[in-house]
């Protein structure tokens, strides 16, 4: 007979005298419908895994059933290390484990390229660790993640242009990536229920890498978003140069709000503005 996930849940929880820590996000997942799930669109089969926070092991495991070629798991908490070491000693040869907030860590240590990230992720890191996991991508070509977030992130990542949701996290997301949103969780999957809803999102890296500066255009958006219900031009004013001749050559109308600008307008807006920049060095 099928072990019930929830039942074995409980027992680590027990086993290991686990008491869920809220600050790390600690909500764990027993719904064994969603965990397949999650395994099953990631495809981990012969795939080199990478799976952030995974806690008592549940999802982690299935990862390793389903014949990942590799999987190495980075956990903040040590009080897991017990646990991990066990699941080490059964799957020696392709498991490992790192005892490391993720957000500090070091991805050009790793020596493969082409990683999947797989995880659920805990909800304080989760607009952190995407937008680093971004940033990266130049140095660590991963090929894709699988994250479970709050349901208002997965929202704020795939909202259209003129939406309430759509700013600085759907814009540096969706720059050199698509974005699926694959299934809603309920908060009843969980051991503890968490006060919101989750979803799982696939992000993939476009397979055209637009080759911008990135410091820059992030700092363009940073500064059209900074007072929302403004006008862009009014925004803009904070960098000290001509904006409506920056917007004018950007083909944007300076009256709207940066909600109102697609992602083209930006990379134009970012790269004009570059261009200012450099020829104002120029003569002096
Ligand atoms: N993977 C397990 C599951 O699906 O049930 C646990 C997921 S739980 C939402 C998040 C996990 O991330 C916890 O185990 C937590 O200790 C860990 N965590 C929290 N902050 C972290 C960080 N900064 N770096 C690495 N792991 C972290």
């Amino acid at each position: 007979m099928k072990k019930n996930y929830e039942n074995s849940l409980r027992e680590i929880i027990k086993e290991y005298k686990l008491k869920p820590k809220k600050k790390l996000g600690q909500n764990f997942l027993h719904d064994k419908n969603i965990i397949s799930s999650i395994v099953n669109k990631a495809n981990v089969e012969d795939e080199d895994i990478i799976e952030i926070g995974p806690g008592p092991g549940i999802l982690t495991e299935s990862i390793l059933k389903n014949k990942a070629r590799s999987l190495l798991v980075i956990e903040k908490d040590d009080s897991f290390e017990v646990n991990l070491k066990k699941i080490k000693s059964n799957y020696r040869n392709n498991f490992d484990y790192l005892i490391n907030d993720v957000i500090d860590f070091d991805f050009k240590k790793l020596t493969k390229k082409n990683y999947k990230f797989v995880s659920n992720l805990p909800y304080n890191i989760s607009v952190p660790f995407i937008l680093k996991l971004i940033k990266i991508r130049k140095i660590i070509p991963w090929k894709e993640m699988i994250l479970m977030v709050q349901k208002e992130v997965a929202e704020r990542i795939t909202a259209n242009i003129s939406t309430k949701n759509y700013g600085r996290l759907s814009i540096m997301v969706n720059l050199n990536n698509d974005v699926e949103k694959l299934l809603n969780v309920k908060p009843s999957s969980f051991i503890p229920r968490p006060k919101v809803d989750s979803t799982v999102i696939k992000i993939s890296p476009k397979k055209k890498y637009l080759n911008i500066n990135t410091e820059v255009f992030e700092k363009i958006v940073k500064i059209c978003f900074s007072q929302r219900r403004k006008k862009v031009k009014n925004n803009l004013d904070q960098l000290n140069i001509n904006t409506i001749s920056l917007l004018e050559l950007s083909n944007i109308d300076p009256d709207i709000r940066a909600e109102n600008i697609d992602i083209e307008g930006f990379i134009r807006i970012s790269s004009n503005y570059e261009e200012l920049i450099k020829e104002n060095y120029e003569d002096f």
